[in-house]
């Protein structure tokens, strides 16, 4: 099994929601989505942590953590991904998959063979928006037919969107609620500056709630 690991963050009590988890992060992404808070791991390098070197941490960590994050860089991208959550599973940890939702045969897979227990997708844009935030032209019909595949599958899924008041506005936040639509839960992330993108945001936590605050029937969340 091979899969490229850029990082991990051995504790985790945010990023899977209801379970203390460890964070696996894949080296290597397909986009390159101008705010990227993990651009280092976006080029697709040798991997720094052998299976022996995960499996012994995991194994350390094993009576505080009850699952896994396996985040980017994107994991899609890794045709190893399915085997390595088997592994994870076969541990005894529950799986959450974060994606850009870009890859919908391995999703499709992951999906019949019950290899994850909570997918996230990240909804970029409104579709006529998406090539400006991550910087190249992908077909968004690959992107609508994942968020189908996920809204189809049964299996605990959040939709999520780093929002940037210089990239979105208003008016793109609530074409993303439709996108999503009622009985999904959708989270807006406020994006914080990085080294690469350092423009101010004029999005503020209060300013998001108020707008969401008449979205009856919307599971929307503001972080
Ligand atoms: S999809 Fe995620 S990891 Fe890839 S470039 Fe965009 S923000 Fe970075």
């Amino acid at each position: 099994m091979q899969i490229n690991i850029g990082g991990v963050t051995p504790l985790s009590t945010i990023d899977y929601p209801g379970r203390l988890a460890a964070v696996i992060y894949t080296q290597g992404c397909n986009f390159r989505c101008l705010y990227c808070h993990n651009y280092r791991l976006v080029e697709k390098r040798e991997t720094p942590f052998t299976q022996d070197q995960l499996q012994a941490f995991l194994e350390a960590r094993r009576r505080i953590i009850d699952g896994v994050v396996v985040s980017g860089g994107e994991p899609t991208i890794h045709k190893d991904l399915p085997s390595f959550c088997a592994w994870l599973k076969e541990m005894g940890l529950a799986v959450k998959l974060d994606t850009n939702g870009t890859n919908p045969l391995m999703l499709r897979l992951l999906i019949e063979k019950r290899l994850v227990d909570f997918i996230a997708m990240d909804i970029k844009a409104p579709w006529e928006k998406y090539s400006r935030i991550i910087q190249k032209d992908f077909p968004v019909e690959i992107i609508k037919e994942c968020l189908q595949l996920i809204k189809e599958s049964k299996i605990a899924c959040e939709f999520r969107t780093t929002v940037h008041s210089a990239l979105l506005t208003l008016e793109d936040l609530e074409k993303i609620i439709d996108i999503v639509g009622p009985g999904y839960s959708l989270v807006f992330q406020i994006c914080n500056p990085t080294p690469k993108y350092n423009v101010q945001n004029t999005y503020t936590k209060e300013k998001l709630l108020n707008f969401i605050s008449n979205k009856q029937g919307f599971h929307i969340e503001v972080r």
